[in-house]
């Protein structure tokens, strides 16, 4: 099985969840946040758009609806003609819902000419009728509606237009030229300030005859305070226009078009003095579009409308990408906060398992790996706030206690026994190196000892005296006195032996009544003087009344610049003492 670590359980589970978090935050924020925010943007667009579109539309089409009934009607009574009156009376009721419409009109292909009229603002009290019949022939007068008779008095306020033909006027020569209903150019109205358009078909009778033209008319001033009306986000703009540019409507409450010297001029889109307008109509592509204007950008829309008889404008949305980018820059702070709080939480998670669960089981695992009972025992307690942690290291520490004693006892019941038989050993070792009679060194003990002194005396370059010494006819003591006395003879010999030398010189039993001394850094003359002081105190104090003890000695001494070995110092002693038993004993041969 594979083995991980505690750190790379926990470090790495953390790192790869925070890099997927950002990566997740990082997509979001760039990619899906980016797409919101245009969608945003649009949404907003599309759904002014609608707004306005459904405004333009509900608004132009009473102009073709009323086109169409009064030429459809005229066409199948053509005897209507004879009373215009009647008509013009129809064409003002017609006109009494819809405030804007400023004409319906007929005029007839013998020249006569009625209509419904009001001005372009739609003011109540100024609807009335005009015709070029009732007062002067072909003079063009305004009189008020009478609900019965319809043509009222003569309105003296309003200007009368004497040999007023309509058939030389542009609607009805267009119409009857177009053979059917046919746009008139958006200009304004003479003497009010707004835009105004018209559509006019000519009336034929079943066989085909031309009766007349039939036209209405609408101020489209209107459109244009609808769109100044619209609440819209900050430097956003709307915009109605035909197809060159020109404008109809739009949200700014600049002019539509221009008067100098009596001739006006349209005020177009590509022209305009407001840059973002300006920059508008030179884009006028239908679909989304983003418009850099002055350093701002804007997300653009052109959508057309589509007005009968082929009529077209176009109705375009502008927004500030600020004003939405501004909306996701708040959400998308938001967001970052979220995450940035759940970044921390995770860290902090994080950083609570390794310090609570991670570090005391490192430190756990560092004591139990380091050898040392002693670590173990010094682990803090509370080791961790995590209970399962705290009572392992508690656990392994009564363990360490536990065998730390088990030691400790084992330890001294090792250095009792140690001691113990350190002590026999020394008592086995005294004894088997010591002489049982006589409490000197045995054979043994002086071989270990003579060798030890010789070595060191030849190291520290120290002088070494030899003295092998052997009681005479001792046999004659045992022959004479019995065993036990002998006994007591040679304990005596010892004991006067080892009073007249030094405590560290080796004085050993060598054999049955042969005795060898070792004094390291003593003279040969200090040696043999001692030697006579051991036969005089035997003399003096004789072991056994009836039996004098004499020795005989071999007095070999060296310098400490001696060649000799061990062996030849033995074999030279030994010679010296058969010399002192063969030239009568009682004597030292040095
Ligand atoms: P010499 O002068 O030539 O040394 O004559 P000696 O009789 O001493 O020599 P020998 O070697 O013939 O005799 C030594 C005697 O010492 C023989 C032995 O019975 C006696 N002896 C050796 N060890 C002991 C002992 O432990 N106790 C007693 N009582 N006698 C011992
Ligand atoms: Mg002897
Ligand atoms: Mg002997």
């Amino acid at each position: 099985m594979k083995h991980i670590s505690l750190w790379g359980l926990i470090v790495v589970p953390f790192a790869l969840l925070a890099t997927l978090g950002g990566v997740t935050v990082y997509l979001f924020s760039t990619a899906t946040i980016s797409n919101v925010s245009d969608n945003v943007g649009l949404h907003y667009i599309k759904e002014t758009e609608s707004r306005v579109y459904d405004r333009v539309t509900d608004f132009m089409a009473p102009l073709s609806i009323l086109a169409e009934l009064n030429r459809d009607a005229i066409a199948h009574h053509p005897e209507w003609l004879a009373d215009l009156d009647t008509i013009g009376g129809r064409f003002y009721e017609q006109a009494v819902p819809y405030p804007y419409m400023t004409f319906i009109s007929l005029a007839t292909a013998d020249g006569r000419y009625i209509n419904s009229s009001r001005d372009p603002f739609g003011s109540r009290g100024d609807h009335h009728l005009a015709n070029n019949y009732t007062g002067e022939p072909r003079s063009l007068e305004a009189f008020e509606y009478d609900p019965i008779q319809y043509i009222g008095p003569r309105i003296a306020s309003e200007p009368s237009y004497p040999n007023y033909d309509p058939r030389t006027r542009p609607f009805y020569q267009d119409a009857v030229k177009q053979q059917g209903m046919t746009w008139s150019s958006i200009s304004p109205y003479f003497g009010y300030h707004s835009l105004g358009v018209g559509l006019s078909t000519p009336i034929y009778d079943e066989q085909g005859t031309l009766l007349g033209v039939t036209a209405t008319s609408v101020a489209l001033v209107a459109l244009d305070k609808y769109l100044q009306s619209i609440e819209l986000v900050d430097d956003s703009y709307v915009f109605l226009a035909e197809r060159n540019g020109d404008l109809i409507a739009t949200s700014s409450d600049e002019a539509l078009f221009s008067e100098t010297n009596g001739s006006t001029e349209r005020m177009s889109l590509s022209s305009h003095s407001n840059s973002v307008l300006k920059r508008a109509g030179e884009a006028l592509i239908e679909g989304d579009q983003k418009l850099d204007v002055n350093g701002e950008r804007f997300l653009y829309h052109l959508h057309p409308i589509e007005l009968p008889y082929g009529e077209v404008w176009y109705l375009g949305v502008l927004i500030p990408e600020s004003y939405y980018r501004n909306m996701l820059t708040e959400y998308s702070s938001a967001l970052f906060f979220i995450v940035l709080v759940i970044f921390i939480s995770i860290a902090l998670a994080g950083s609570l398992i390794a310090r609570f669960i991670g570090k005391p089981i490192l430190r756990l695992n560092e004591a139990v790996n380091a050898n040392s009972l002693e670590r173990i025992r010094a682990i803090p307690q509370p080791l961790s706030y995590v209970h399962e942690i705290n009572s392992l290291g508690r656990g392994l520490q009564g363990m360490a206690n536990k065998l730390s004693d088990v030691m400790q006892n084992l330890e001294q019941k090792v250095a009792q026994r140690t001691s113990h038989l350190k002590n026999e050993n020394e008592a086995l070792l005294a004894q088997s190196t010591t002489d049982e009679l006589t409490g000197l060194y045995n054979r043994r003990g002086f071989n270990l000892l003579f060798e030890q002194a010789f070595e060191l005396a030849k190291q520290q370059n120290k002088s070494i005296c030899t003295v092998l010494c052997d009681i005479d006819h001792f046999k004659r003591v045992n022959d004479t006195l019995g065993h036990v006395e002998g006994d007591k003879a040679l304990i005596a010999v010892a004991a006067v032996l080892k009073q007249h030398f030094r405590p560290h010189d080796i004085v050993a039993r060598y054999g049955g009544e042969e005795f060898m001394l070792i004094m390291v850094d003593m003279g040969k003359d200090d040696a043999v003087s001692r030697l006579h002081k051991v036969r005089q105190t035997l003399i003096k104090q004789p072991t056994h009344k009836d039996f004098p003890i004499t020795l005989s000695f071999g007095v070999t001494c060296t310098d400490g610049s001696t060649h000799l070995t061990l062996e030849e110092l033995v074999n030279d002693v030994d010679a010296k003492l058969y010399q002192a038993k063969n030239t009568g004993r009682d004597k030292i041969v040095d």
